[in-house]
């Protein structure tokens, strides 16, 4: 028997039984003749205790041991005395005294501190990973991860889905984001593609009667790496057939609040979760993922401030755009270097500046403002009314085309959230996101891009502006938000091939090219298939959010860093000359 228990198990019961456990030195202490040990494994530690007098041998080995060395040791569990109980410990009642002890692997003195967590850059816990997933946090975050995707497989099981693989190589179709490729060897010049999800593969499943399907699906998308994205990351997909949004909706959120009772029950939660239009969170909050823990909502002054002769208010109006505000309670004092920097963080938002007006905490006095002058006393009023503006506030304004108005109160509200610490961090605030639109414009290349992508199927009211106005068509689509993030989006499908490559051609697809790339959906679309619908969830961002982390790579055991880099393993790498040379591939430097 290599060990009878884990460093975790023994407690006072087990006194007097003689057991052997193996781990890692955790900590070690040298009191000359005797030498404490605190060895490690995944379940806890144990206190072991190597006596000279009573067993030399032992002591000769724990004196040689060093931090991460690798022991077996067997020895009897005794109580400890009353004073040295450590009650922080589950195993703080007891400890093993050693008789035998063996040097199972020596370490190296690790370069960053098992027991002491912290202080390090990222890039040594992510070369060093399989030493920083010893950690106390992340055996939290690993176990947090299984209990989570476990949970999901007996509730989806319960329910009666079927879990289904779907392969790793597939064909590249422009699905939104640019596909990873792999070369064929035996078919040099062609090239599979890692999936971006297993989107058509799971309408093929609903084609072929699989009428409830789930898969814990790893998706790759070959993006610049903004913000905390990885290359790959997993999801929950999930489709099913004969459903309508609602069932769908349902499905999940019953997912969602019985995961939080079972996994995380020190949560709250809002139930039901609340939903918004894509439009009517726009409006509110200037973004589609708003975090509803706090309020801090926008207000619309355009109309107060339509006859304005204020240049900014009125070429923004003029040309279409909106003039909205946020008021942030008891900010009211902030000095000019202050209000400097907000208008900075405004601008790296993408907006031109920020107006602002600080109400004096005393009533009588007169506010001050970036734009007084610039606007009647009238104007002032109003906009200090609409916004419900008390003693003490601060209001601030941008005037612009609305993408950029919300992106930049968006980007204020979520600030003020922070610094004034509006988010309970216990709190989770689930809320849906419905009727997206089904297109956007693409400036840049002059056709509509699908806004979920281009299987979404449109509101029934709105299909016959699919021809007519294109842009104006609802998608049956719907996103889950959580405390500011996406947290998962999915959509009832287009299932009749006609509709299917009206969008095509919505989106600049020849009936050619369609074919080429969607020839076979299109074409399984007339063997029978059912109207379907499903939803993915980022597991990532969900197990971030439920372990209190703040990027996906703490719950993640070997991700990848913001530069898209394995640190541990140092991928991407060149290969040899011969494995290229088998796909038929030459290297060409981009030309300058
Ligand atoms: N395939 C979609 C995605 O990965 C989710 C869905 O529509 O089910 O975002």
């Amino acid at each position: 028997m290599f060990r009878s228990h884990t460093c975790g198990e023994l407690r006072p019961e087990h006194a007097g039984q003689e057991v052997i456990l193996a781990g890692w030195v955790h900590r070690r202490r040298d009191h000359g003749p005797l030498i404490f040990i605190d060895l490690r494994d995944r379940y806890g530690l144990t206190q072991v205790v190597f006596d000279s007098a009573t067993a030399p041998e032992a002591h000769g080995i724990a004196s040689e041991s060093r931090p991460e060395y690798v022991l077996q040791v067997r020895g009897l569990i005794g109580r400890r005395p009353e004073d040295s109980i450590n009650p922080e410990l589950p195993t703080g009642a007891i400890e093993m005294h050693a008789v035998v002890a063996t040097i199972l692997n020596p370490a190296l003195t690790p370069p960053l501190s098992i027991a002491r967590e912290g202080g390090e850059e990222e890039a040594l816990r992510l070369k060093y990973r399989y030493l920083d997933l010893r950690r106390e946090r992340m055996q939290r975050n690993m176990r947090l991860r299984h209990r989570v995707i476990k949970f999901m497989r007996d509730f989806l099981d319960r329910e009666g889905f079927l879990e289904i693989e779907t392969p790793i190589l597939i064909k590249s179709t422009p699905e939104g984001a640019r596909d990873y490729l792999v070369p064929s060897r035996l078919y040099p010049g062609k090239f599979y593609a890692l999936p971006q999800s297993p989107q058509q593969l799971k309408q093929l499943l609903m084609v072929a009667g699989y009428d409830k399907y789930f898969q814990i699906a790893r998706c790759f998308r070959d993006e610049d790496q903004r913000a905390d994205r990885q290359p790959e990351f997993t999801q929950l997909d999930l489709e099913m057939s004969f459903v309508e949004q609602e069932d769908i909706l349902n499905l999940i959120e019953r997912l969602l609040v019985e995961l939080v009772r079972e996994v995380t029950p020190h949560k709250r939660l809002m139930t039901p979760f609340p939903r918004l239009t894509y439009a009517e969170a726009l409006e509110r909050y200037g973004t589609d993922k708003p975090d509803l823990r706090y309020a801090l909502e926008l207000v619309n002054l355009s109309d107060i401030v339509a006859d304005t002769q204020f240049q900014v208010f009125k070429s923004a109006l003029e040309q279409g755009g909106q003039v909205k505000g946020v008021r942030i309670p008891g900010c009211g004092s902030y000095s000019r270097k202050q209000l400097d920097e907000l208008t900075e963080l405004a601008r790296s938002a993408g907006a031109r500046g920020l107006a602002w007006v600080t109400l004096p905490s005393d009533a009588t006095a007169a506010p001050r403002s970036s734009f007084g002058r610039l606007v009647t006393t009238t104007e002032m009023n109003n906009i200090i009314d609409r916004m419900g503006g008390q003693p003490g506030d601060l209001l601030l304004l941008l005037a612009d085309r609305a993408e950029v108005v919300a992106t930049g109160l968006d980007r204020l509200r979520r600030e003020f959230a922070t610094r004034l610490n509006l988010a309970d961090p216990q709190l989770l605030s689930f809320v849906w996101i419905i009727e997206f639109p089904l297109l956007e414009w693409n400036k840049d290349e002059h056709r509509w891009d699908a806004v979920h992508h281009p299987f979404t199927a449109p509101l029934d009211a709105d299909l016959a502006m699919l021809a007519s106005d294109p842009g104006q068509v609802r998608a049956q689509a719907y996103d889950v938000a959580l405390n500011g993030y996406e947290a998962g989006g999915g959509s009832i499908r287009i299932h009749q091939r006609s509709i299917q490559q009206q969008l095509f051609q919505c989106l600049g697809m020849s009936a050619e090219i369609a074919q080429a790339q969607f020839g076979h959906l299109l074409e399984a679309f007339e063997y029978g298939a059912p109207p379907h619908g499903g939803i993915a969830l980022g597991l990532d961002r969900l197990i971030m959010l439920l372990a209190d982390e703040i990027t996906i790579r703490e719950v993640m055991a070997f991700p990848k860093t913001q530069q898209a880099v394995d640190l541990l393993t140092n991928a991407p790498s060149t290969v040899d000359e011969q494995q290229l040379q088998d796909l038929q591939i030459m290297i060409c430097k981009k030309p300058m």
